[in-house]
Order: C-alpha cells, then structure tokens, then sequence
C-alpha cells in the first residue's frame, strides 16, 4: 500500500497531474477539492451564508459525498461532477476551506479513504496535514501567468466567459486565502519535493512526479 501526497495552488494542475500519476499507477486518485466544492454546494442550494462557519457546520450531517471510481462526483447520491466548477463555487469555496469544523468533517473522511489502498491524493494540506506519513509528497507549482493562462484556455475550450486578466486575479485570491488561512494552510511540508510545471506538458509532469516515487518507493508493478 503506497500514498502520494499532491499539494499545491491553484490551477498547477495537479488533478490532471495526479489523475494521469493515479491511471499509470494503477492507484485510486481522490480529489479532495472536490469534497470542500460539493459543501459550497450544499450551502449555496440551502441559503447557508458560506461565510458563517457556525450555519456551515450545522449543516455537515446532511452531507454525504462519494467520489466514484469513474471520477464522479456525488453529493447525497445526486451527480455533481459539473456542477461544483462553476464560477459560483469558485467565489465562495475557499471561506468553505477556511471553516476549521469543515476541514475536520473532510479530513476525517479523507483519512478513511486513504486507509487500505494505494492511492494519490491531492489538494493543499495533504502532505502537511492529512496524511503526514505519506509515503511522496509532491509539491507542484507553476507561475501565476502560467496558471491564469491554463485555466483561461480551459474556461474558454468550455465556453465559461471570463478574461485572463480576471483569472489571474481570481487565482492570487484564492492563493492568498489559502495560504494564509489559520487551520492547515497551503504550504509545502518540509519533506515534499517541489515540482515546477510551468514549462513542462502534461505528460512531462506526470513521468516527472512518477520518476521521484519510484525513485523513492522503487518501481511499481500495476
Ligand atoms: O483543488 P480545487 O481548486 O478543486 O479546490 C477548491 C478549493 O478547495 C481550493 O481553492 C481550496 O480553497 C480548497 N481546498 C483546500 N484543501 C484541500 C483541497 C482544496 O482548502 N485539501
């Protein structure tokens, strides 16, 4: 049983990355931003003020998330593997990611997932905060110009209007708050290895992360 831990901030491309690492591994990738996307979800369908934690966390029982094997997203059984990537959720997700009651309600479940199998998961505190055993931590960055470019691209391939000058500055905020927040910020663990994709393909990041865990764990038989 093997963890990989995949931090870093927005946009670097890390669920790609790591679904890419996942597939080629033969591990199950978990998607942890998706969880805290699907909370925002339920607090903005419900009229729950994303900004008072006290609201948010009453509502935490009534949330049940799977993530399934075939990368769909389910909250309380309804698919919504979409719906949680609209800009609404963007606006709102990181007060969500600030919510310490939040944060232990997902960490906890997150915890479970990783328990007996092989895995890669990625977000912003894995490597420092959930699994702090993992056996690689990658911390995997780009440029802020490089990131706002990617996710313009991939906004606009989807038909999201949006400008890069905005992307840009959406993605220094979320960086920001994320980092700067009280409870398990985005940080690099001392023993990650940090990954700079700015200039590297998809395929390039992915062999790169896969070349530092075999060099770590040795080579790996699906
Ligand atoms: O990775 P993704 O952009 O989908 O994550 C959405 C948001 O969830 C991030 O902007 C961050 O605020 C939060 N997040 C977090 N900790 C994680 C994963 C995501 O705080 N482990």
């Amino acid at each position: 049983m093997i963890t990989i831990a995949i931090d870093g901030p927005s946009a670097a491309g890390k669920s790609t990355v790591a679904k890419g690492v996942a597939k080629k591994l033969g591990f199950v990738y978990i998607d942890t931003g998706a969880m805290y996307r699907c909370v925002t979800l339920y607090a903005l369908k419900n009229g729950i003020n994303c900004q008072n934690d006290e609201e948010v966390v009453k509502c935490l029982p009534n949330i049940h998330i799977t993530l399934s094997i075939d990368g769909k997203v389910l909250l309380n059984g309804e698919d919504v593997t979409f719906a949680i990537r609209t800009q609404d959720i963007v606006d709102n997700v990181s007060y969500i990611a600030a919510n310490k009651g939040v944060r232990l309600f997902l960490v906890d479940i997150q915890r479970q997932m990783a328990k007996d199998i092989s895995i890669v998961m990625d977000g912003r505190d894995i490597g420092t905060y959930v699994l702090p055993h993992a056996d690689v931590k990658i911390f995997q960055i780009a440029s802020v110009k490089e990131r706002a470019k990617r996710r313009f691209l991939e906004n606009i391939s989807k038909g999201i209007p949006c400008t890069l000058e905005n992307v840009e500055k959406d993605l220094e905020r979320r960086d920001y708050i994320d980092s700067h927040r009280e409870f398990a910020p985005l940080k690099k663990a001392d023993d990650a290895i940090a990954v700079d994709t700015s200039y590297m393909s998809i395929e390039e990041a992915i062999n790169a992360i896969i070349k530092i865990i075999e060099e770590k764990v040795g080579p790996i038989n699906e």
